[in-house]
């Protein structure tokens, strides 16, 4: 699954190259969208911006109508110049959007929808997004309570829940986790105020620091990053690094599936324990 960051990124790069700009021919090969465009069509609107929250991105048109996609695992967003070879096989293609200047072109995405304002209030699990840790209004306290209020989850599962807290994919839910010495394991209800806090904040240091990397006008596969190291072989803390010596301690890294989506989770059983960290000990007890 994408991280919001990447999706972030996704959207700001479609909104440079699309908003403002009218609207020649919109293609699809998804029925249910095809319907609503032959009832309203889309040529001739104007893309009024495309923004991203959580997981999903929303492209406005002129007169109320918007196009709602779902990144899911394997969707993206790709851009090119009319009569551009794509990088991706034609019969992946799902969605074009078509101006003078780019195509904006649509890729396996699982979800896509047409709404109005209106009916995109409405929506089920749309709404119940929860607090988008990349959104300018983000509020860390809402999320520290929306997290507080699930403490029977395992911190590894929420982060990814995107109703309790919404952009993390499962590449930053191991790093915050490390980052914060919290076992993924353990329940939120476990967590000291502090440790919490540290995974909320966290959350947000990481993913702002990977959408304000310069990254040009291209939509491109997000090298994630979260150490300092230049190497970008040392580019993360734990993903991906099942049976590697901890960057910190040295202790082998070591992963397993978890929740009912199996999603696979890296941890340092050393500077992770599935007890409340040293340094949060004493604040908690007093
Ligand atoms: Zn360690």
């Amino acid at each position: 699954m994408p991280e919001g960051d990447t999706i972030f990124r996704a959207a700001r790069t479609l909104h440079r190259a699309l908003a403002g700009h009218l609207v020649t021919e919109f293609e699809t090969v998804l029925p249910k969208l095809s319907r609503v465009a032959f009832d309203s069509p889309l040529s001739g609107r104007t893309v009024d911006k495309v923004v991203a929250l959580g997981k999903w991105v929303r492209m406005h048109f002129s007169g109320d109508l918007i196009l709602l996609t779902h990144m899911l695992m394997s969707g993206s967003w790709h851009i090119y110049r009319p009569g551009e070879k794509w990088q991706r096989r034609p019969i992946d293609m799902r969605i074009v959007v078509k101006t003078e200047r780019v195509w904006a072109v649509a890729f396996n995405v699982p979800v896509a929808e047409f709404h109005t304002l209106d009916t995109l209030r409405r929506r089920p699990g749309f709404r119940s997004l929860g607090p988008d840790v990349l959104a300018a209004e983000f509020d860390s306290a809402q999320a520290i309570a929306s997290l507080r209020a699930n403490g029977e989850m395992e911190v590894g599962v929420a982060l990814l829940t995107q109703s309790i807290i919404a952009g993390l994919g499962n590449v930053f839910k191991s790093e915050v986790c490390f980052a914060c010495q919290v076992n993924p394991f353990r329940r939120l209800s476990t967590l000291s105020i502090e440790e919490t806090t540290c995974l909320v904040n966290t959350a947000r240091t990481f993913l702002l620091a990977n959408v304000t990397e310069a990254s040009g006008d291209q939509i491109v596969t997000l090298m994630h990053r979260t150490t300092d190291r230049s190497n970008v072989e040392e580019r993360l803390w734990v993903y991906g690094r099942r049976g590697k010596p901890c960057r910190r301690c040295g202790a082998l890294i070591e992963s397993r599936k978890q929740g009912s989506e199996a999603r696979i989770t890296f941890w340092c059983p050393r500077c992770q324990p599935m007890t409340l960290a040293k340094e949060f000990r004493n604040a908690a007890a007093s």
